[in-house]
């Protein structure tokens, strides 16, 4: 593997890299060989015969080149105000140049009256356009660089302090593009090459670095993100193939007497949707191979009844089944809903929590080791050592992202062959996301609400339009219908969100008041048997307003609440409010979603309650609090890898995310394990990332 050499070359060894520059690429941005410094992309390339003339420029932001003469420098200002200002003129006018740092470095830098080349971001201060802390090069020196194109690449300060700066690491980089002839081994096979009109790998990384020209360089970020994009979908669709084939799982296979009973008492017809997933989790089940399945459903499309139909699949085949679930009031909640649904069918159903009593506990021990408890529901709890199945098969997890996927292996330990695992997840998951992040999972999609329901109205309502919203609320509840008022809940000042709640509470007792309103609150500073309490009571319908913190976000399900009204709705994310929506609107009549806000709102808080008022549909608004946040934010992002994308970009090049999936998809179809000559260089990546990893086949 005479080739690789390259890669792993240490920096030391390229010119214009001593010692010192090395420690300090090393320190600050990770960089100790050539292939490393290969992979560091510039962030722009600016064209050089292109200077923007000063009068021309705006304060907007993107970097610029400015070429000209420094007129006169002046040091101002003392302590931490200490600055340098250097005048900069073209023939069309002057800007000026401000240095907090490093002033005695660039005062020895720059000349009066010498030509510059000058290159940055302009910004405005008291009104006035300057450039901070921008690059400085003398032109003489430009002009001995003969391409057109710089590069630009990020550095730190202490970098540029060091004298390291953008342009000193353009240099770098050309002696390394210069050796990098001839030593670079393509990656991708030579028909995937055609057929997408991709330049070669060598040439690409050299020209993303050093392009001749903007069409070269384009046609090097392209060969480059499809690249990074093609072998993350390379690897995650040959995991799943290996799990898929290889990794044993129990068999489920067939339909037996307890299925058939509850599918013939079920109150209502299952949608659609609901059959087809089902479908989908049946055929998965009988294959003898682990299923690890995400199912994705916007709050309201019924995914608890497919999750019990699958576990009631699981004990027709001689298996136990648990679920989990993030918070206690779920968990009895959904104790209390499946224990309904198989009423009389003679399945068993236990719940498992914190406050579970140790009398209670050991019964239910002892009923899970003899095999005669049928289904576990319960919260973390459920993870515990102690917790022993006799032979679980199935295990359910709902609200996927409050669980990380170390908890999730946990439970996988329990037994020799791992049993079949349903992540349910109701924040619908963008596209983009099921493709990348999740893109070793299989997944089902329930896009159906069940028939009848009427999308919840949203409406927003500034502070000043309280009156009116209090009308409002006295009308429904004057129908019958019950009213949520939800407040924000931050982590960080919990005793300012409980004033927040109280005050609020306090303002609504008295504009309803006893005996014509009873009210309901909820916090997380309660204890759990009080929120339970409350919470029954404003399900039973004894009281008509709950008023509560966001703690009864996940799945709580009073159907004939009718109203829900989020205060100071610009703090919470989309995600949580489309979560908190989806409470309301869950049985026939018209719902509402109050957004109330203060008068001044921020662009980002703007654009918020502008797409909850637009849409419902779930997935629509995880694809734009996807473009809002960016998948840093996002839930699982952090594990998957995705936030090392070096040049592709999961929002901006979705489009490419398919191509390369339908590819991989494709290829995996005709050539399973890449035997086929033609496929070797994809075989040898696979292998080198294997031994990288050392996980390469495992279960993901
Ligand atoms: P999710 O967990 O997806 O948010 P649930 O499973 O809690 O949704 O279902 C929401 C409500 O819809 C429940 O009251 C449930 O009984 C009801 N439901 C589920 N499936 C159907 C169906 N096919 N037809 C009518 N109602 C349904
Ligand atoms: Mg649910």
């Amino acid at each position: 593997m005479q080739e690789y050499n390259f890669f792993d070359t240490a920096l030391t060894y390229l010119k214009g890299v001593g010692e010192k520059r090395a420690a300090l690429l090393k320190k600050e941005l990770l960089l100790s060989t050539y292939g490393d410094l290969l992979f560091y992309f510039p962030f722009r390339h600016v064209d050089k015969g292109n200077f923007q003339p000063i009068a021309s420029i705006i304060d907007d932001s993107s970097y610029i080149l400015i070429k000209g003469k420094i007129t006169s420098i002046e040091t101002v200002g003392s302590g931490s105000a200490n600055r340098m200002i250097a005048r900069f003129c073209d023939a069309s006018g002057c800007i000026e140049l401000v240095w907090f740092k490093g002033i005695k470095w660039i005062r020895e830098k720059i000349r009066i009256n010498e030509e510059y080349i000058v290159f940055g971001k302009p910004s405005s201060f008291n009104g006035k356009i300057n450039f901070l802390h921008p690059e400085i090069d003398p032109a003489s020196e430009e002009q001995n660089l003969t391409e057109t194109l710089l590069p630009f690449y990020s550095t730190t300060e202490k970098l540029k302090n060091s004298g390291i700066t953008s342009k000193i690491l353009a240099r770098i980089t050309k002696n390394l593009t210069l050796q990098a002839e001839g030593s670079i081994p393509e990656t991708l096979p030579d028909y995937i090459l055609e057929k997408f009109r991709l330049i070669g790998r060598e040439q690409a990384l050299i020209s993303i670095h050093h392009p001749a020209d903007h069409a070269i360089l384009q046609k090097a970020q392209t060969r480059l993100k499809f690249e990074e994009l093609f072998f993350m979908q390379l690897e995650y669709l040959f995991n799943k193939q290996y799990r898929n084939e290889k990794v044993q799982g129990f068999v489920f296979g067939k339909v037996g007497d307890y299925f058939n009973r509850l599918f013939a008492q079920l109150p209502f017809q299952l949608t659609g949707a609901q059959q087809r997933v089902m479908k989908e989790i049946r055929q998965n089940l009988r294959t003898g191979h682990q299923m690890n399945r995400l199912l994705q459903g916007d709050v309201g499309s019924g995914k608890t009844l497919v999750a019990l139909m699958s576990m009631v699949l699981a004990i027709d085949n001689g298996f136990q089944a648990c679920m989990m679930v993030p918070t206690e009031i779920l968990a009895v909640q959904h104790y209390n809903s499946v224990s309904k649904l198989v009423e009389g069918l003679g399945i068993t159903v236990e719940l498992l929590t914190g406050s579970t009593k140790a009398s209670k506990w050991r019964e239910i021990d002892a009923a899970l080791q003899a095999g005669s408890l049928h289904i576990l529901i319960g919260t973390h709890s459920l993870i515990e050592e102690r917790v022993q199945f006799k032979n679980l098969g199935l295990v359910i997890i709902d609200e996927q992202h409050r669980f990380g996927v170390e908890q999730r292996s946990k439970l996988w330990s329990k037994n020799d062959i791992a049993p079949h695992i349903l992540v349910m997840t109701a924040t619908p998951i963008p596209r983009t996301l099921s493709m990348t992040v999740y893109g070793n999972l299989d997944y089902s999609i329930i896009d159906e609400l069940p028939p009848g329901r009427k999308p919840v109205q949203t409406i927003h309502f500034n502070d000043s339009s309280r009156l009116r919203v209090f009308g409002f609320m006295r009308k429904q509840i004057e129908a019958g219908r019950q009213v949520y008022i939800i407040y924000p809940l931050i982590k960080e000042s919990e005793t300012l969100d409980l004033k927040d709640l109280m005050d609020g509470y306090e303002s609504i007792v008295r504009e309803f008041p006893l005996p014509d309103y009873a009210i309901s609150i909820v916090h997380g500073q309660m204890k759990s048997a009080d929120k339970d309490y409350e919470m029954n009571r404003f399900k039973k319908g004894e009281t008509q307003i709950m008023v509560a913190t966001t703690v009864i976000e996940v799945g709580v399900d009073v159907p004939n609440a009718s109203v829900m009204i989020i205060e100071n709705a610009e703090r919470f994310g989309l995600s949580q409010l489309h979560q908190l929506r989806g409470r309301v609107g869950r049985g026939s009549e018209q719902s509402f979603c109050i957004l109330m806000t203060g008068n001044k709102l921020t662009h980002e808080a703007r654009k918020r309650i502008d797409i909850m008022v637009k849409t419902n549909d779930g997935f629509e608004i995880a694809e734009e609090d996807l473009k809002i946040r960016g998948p840093g934010d996002l839930q699982g992002t952090r594990q998957s890898g995705i936030l090392d994308l070096k040049i592709a970009d999961i929002v901006k090049d979705e489009q490419m995310i398919r191509v390369a999936r339908d590819l991989v998809n494709s290829i995996l179809n005709n050539d399973a394990n890449l035997d086929n000559p033609q496929n070797i260089r994809l075989k040898r990546y696979l292998q080198i990332q294997s031994k990288k990893r050392r996980d390469f086949g495992s279960i993901s």
